[in-house]
């Protein structure tokens, strides 16, 4: 579904040139959960970025769904952007929308008719159970709550993909269990792949199928999480 191959990206800066991402090689198959580690400054942003298409490698290529980056013209681009859902540490979500006003944001900017919308926003409000919810402003909900809008808003247009950036980093660990819960449960009863980008171990170990160690912008280790965390 994703493939990175000798990814480079460097910025520019007073004394040179910073490389964030030194050569990376990475491949996550259809269906896969797959997490991306690392501290701050490994270059998860970047590689988000890169993913999410809103910035190019300095050199590599980079493959979605059988798409290459550099192959797609302006227009092919923006609709491409639309196989990936987002989803954030600090939700982004509207504050002057209710729930369904946000889930609904993204159906009505890809011009999809009213009464399509509903009933999506229905389906959407139950998948990540939030009945009852609807009708409330973001200000009214919980951590746990907002971030089920931030899925739900993510899945809105279908993607292929769902990119979580630090998706749980600001919730408490009960409802950190419930949000990732709710995401393998979307991966089976969907089959979406996921990438989720954290520097919480416990994290990837809970959900990922497999993993990869990004550190000065290098991956230094990768594969089944088992196996990754089970070093001698
Ligand atoms: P992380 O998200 O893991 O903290 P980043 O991708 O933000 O890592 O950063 C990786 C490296 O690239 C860091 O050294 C950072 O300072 C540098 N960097 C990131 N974005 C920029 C930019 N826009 N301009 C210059 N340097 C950048
Ligand atoms: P939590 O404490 O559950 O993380 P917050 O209510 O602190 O949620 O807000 C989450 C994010 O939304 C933060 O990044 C915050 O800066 C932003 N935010 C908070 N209030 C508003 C607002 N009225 N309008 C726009 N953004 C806001």
């Amino acid at each position: 579904m994703i493939q990175l191959k000798s990814i480079k990206k460097s910025y520019p800066s007073k004394n040179g040139a910073v490389e964030a991402l030194s050569g990376i090689d990475l491949s996550i198959r259809q269906g896969e959960i797959f997490g991306i580690i690392g501290y701050s400054g490994a270059g998860k942003s970047t590689l988000i970025r890169l993913i999410n298409r809103l910035e190019q490698p300095t050199s590599g290529r980079l493959i979605v769904d059988g798409k290459e980056i550099s192959s797609l013209s302006k227009k092919e681009l923006r609709e491409a952007r639309k196989d990936i859902g987002m989803i954030f540490q600090h939700f982004n979500l509207l504050w002057s929308r209710t729930v369904k006003g946000n889930i609904s944001f993204p159906l009505e900017v890809a011009g999809v008719k009213k009464a399509e919308r509903k009933k999506r926003v229905q389906e959407l409000i139950k998948l990540v159970g939030l009945e009852g919810r609807e009708n409330a402003y973001p200000s009214q909900l919980s951590g746990g709550q907002k971030q089920r809008v931030g899925i739900a808003r993510a899945l809105a247009n279908n993607p292929k993909v769902l990119l979580c950036d630090e998706a749980t980093s600001a919730l408490d660990p009960k409802t950190t269990n419930s949000i990732l819960d709710l995401l393998l449960n979307i991966n089976k009863k969907l089959g979406l792949t996921i990438v989720m980008i954290t520097h919480e171990m416990h994290v990837v170990k809970k959900i990922c199928h497999k993993v990869a160690v990004l550190d000065t912008g290098k991956i230094v280790e990768e594969g089944n999480v088992l196996d990754v965390f089970q070093n001698p």
